[in-house]
């Protein structure tokens, strides 16, 4: 899916791994006593406890519990005999006394009583269908009881030979989703979404500083930086105060590089270690052309080494202006700051309001007044409510009844705030299956504004598809298209959309595209943007957050509209809040007055 990854791969490869010696590398690769187990093997059985007890009755959060140490436990920059030594295992996000004696036990003996009897249950094979998104333990016990499917091979053979759908309560529309499932996971091989790797990457930052290696910063690298919505490898670059043989790259555990440098190569370890590495070999030939060569030291002409402690430095020395790495995929970004026209890409604080949220009225976890009050302590201006409508039943879509109570509440406080702050009255719209909003226009007249999504009949031919989100674009209500294409990263695909004819479609109607910051969505994706914003698209940045703290996932969406080349003056939640008002207001004359 990333194209970029698997070079990065390669790269990173060919790049010496630093022996053993220096002082900071003891840490990373000192031997493991022969009788306990490392990280990786202690996470992989962890990983099977929590498999094993997903296919038992019982609190299923429990087994995601074990699932997340599992890991988590992969991101540790320090062996495990030493966190174990030092009790530091309950600082590793998810670990509390109960999974840290599991986790002891595991390291110590290599095995736990309670995985040992249910490894009598199932099969080991089995374990790899739970793998598969979207195949849930009831399925695959049904799987492996009624077919004696134990492994993914044997499952895709009895799709294919159409043995599921003798089964009751599996189907047709079930072996659509295993074959999709099973492709999804092919590509997903060692990939995560954005949240999971900053998660992983501040574990792996915390153990490091507290490791007593003399660290003085700690930068995340690789496609992390680059913002990539999907994270295969890990990587930090990190200063240490004493180097005693130049830059060092260490494989600190199967998923996570570290790169130790100095604070006279920071910049060019860093530049190394961001990549792309087709964007690192277009600047090798540019300084090869300017009689320079770029090497893990930094730029060197006629034998002399240049500054490179930073990377301005090292874009400077090559005539160019500092390139953000959300854009250094290596596509055209050298030419654009070769001549001038990279983009001023938006950043988290040119963010002014938070557009597309829920509350507890429908499936949200927080009051209204909590989501409000926690977006104006972040700093915003303003804040778009936007509860499910009336059809999304499974959750908790708003009645009639329902609005006008939310409307008064907003009313209130909209009162206490003053001139401060302000709460927009808005709706996430279901788009039915024929394309019309989900209530009648008098009711939508009541909205300040109204994020249209489809949120079912996903598998409509690319037409009618298409279509159908043609006629909501076109509704005089819609103010937004919410996560146009519907897909979830690693879980499922989009539905078939004729892309570039609806955002032809909301540019001509003011209708702004929605980059929902959700990491498991980043819906558009950002490799659409620029296509967006030349055919007059306006973005909205939005959380489409389901409790005050998913309000900080807009930084994702930041991260997307970055990467996809977005200037701040194409984003509609940069407005300020009087500007935004404008704008609710010259889309829609027909809004009754006083409401916005
Ligand atoms: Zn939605
Ligand atoms: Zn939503």
């Amino acid at each position: 899916m990333i194209r970029t990854s698997e070079s990065d791969h390669q790269h990173r490869r060919t790049r010496t791994v630093a022996p053993a010696g220096a002082q900071s590398v003891d840490v990373a690769t000192k031997p493991q006593a022969m009788t306990s187990l490392d990280a990786s093997a202690v996470s992989r059985l962890l990983r099977e406890f929590g498999q094993r007890t997903a296919l038992r009755p019982g609190n299923p959060y429990r087994a995601k519990a074990y699932a997340r140490a599992a890991d988590n436990l992969l991101a540790l920059s320090l062996p495990l005999e030493e966190v174990i030594a030092q009790d530091r295992l309950h600082d590793i996000p998810g670990v509390g006394d109960a999974i840290a004696g599991i986790i002891e036990r595991l390291h110590r003996t290599g095995t736990h009583p309670a995985l040992e009897s249910m490894r009598k249950e199932v099969p080991q094979g089995v374990l790899e269908l739970l793998t598969i998104p979207g195949l849930r333990p009831d399925k695959v016990l049904k799987l492996h009881k009624e077919l004696g499917v134990s492994s993914l091979v044997e499952l895709e053979d009895a799709v294919r030979a159409g043995r599921l759908r003798k089964i009751k309560g599996l189907g047709a529309a079930f072996e659509t989703k295993i074959l999709q499932g099973l492709e999804i996971r092919r590509k997903a091989e060692g990939q995560r979404h954005l949240h999971r790797a900053a998660e992983l990457l501040k574990t792996a930052e915390r153990h490091l500083k507290g490791a007593g290696l003399g660290v003085v910063r700690v930068t995340p690298a690789g496609e992390f930086r680059r913002g990539c919505e999907l994270v295969r490898g890990l990587s930090l670059v990190v200063e240490v105060k004493i180097l005693t043989d130049g830059p060092q790259t260490l494989a600190a555990s199967d998923q996570l590089t570290v790169h130790l440098t100095d604070a006279r190569r920071y910049g060019i370890t860093l530049l190394l270690a961001t990549g792309s590495q087709t964007h690192v070999e277009l600047l090798r030939r540019l300084a090869a052309e300017k009689s320079m060569a770029l090497s893990n030291d930094g730029l060197r002409r006629r034998g002399k080494s240049l500054p490179a402690a930073t990377e301005e430095q090292i874009y400077a020395a090559l005539g160019l202006p500092f390139i953000p790495p959300e854009l250094r995929e290596g596509t055209n970004e050298i030419a654009r700051a070769l001549a001038g026209t990279l983009p001023a890409l938006v950043t988290d604080e040119d963010i002014r309001g938070i557009l597309h949220a829920h509350t507890d009225r429908s499936d949200g976890a927080d009051t209204l007044e909590a989501m409000a009050e926690a977006t104006r302590s972040r700093g915003y201006e303003y804040f778009g409510v936007a509860d499910h409508s009336k059809s999304a039943h499974y959750a908790g879509g708003l009645t009639v009844d329902e609005i006008n109570e939310q409307h008064a509440e907003i009313d209130r406080l909209n009162a206490k705030y003053g001139d401060r702050f302000l709460i927009f009255k808005g709706i996430e719209s279901d788009i039915l299956p024929d394309g019309s909003l989900d209530y009648p226009d008098n009711v939508l007249a009541t909205f300040d504004f109204v994020v249209a999504s489809v949120h079912g009949r996903f598998n409509l031919d690319r037409k009618s598809q298409t279509e159908r989100i043609l006629s909501a674009v076109a509704n005089p209500y819609t103010t937004i298209l919410g996560h146009m294409t519907g897909r979830q990263l690693l879980r499922r695909p989009g539905y078939e959309i004729d892309l570039e004819k609806v955002l032809a479609a909301c540019a001509r109607h003011g209708v702004a595209v929605e980059i929902n910051a959700n990491p498991w969505r980043l819906d558009l994706d950002w490799r659409w943007h620029e296509k967006a914003i030349a055919l007059g698209c306006l973005m909205s940045i939005n959380p489409d957050a389901h409790s005050t703290s998913e309000i900080n996932l807009t930084h994702w969406g930041v991260e997307m509209a970055r990467k996809g080349g977005v200037p701040r003056q194409k984003v509609l939640n940069s407005l300020s809040l009087s500007a935004f008002r404008k704008h609710l207001k010259s889309r829609r004359t027909f809004v009754r007055p006083g409401s916005v």
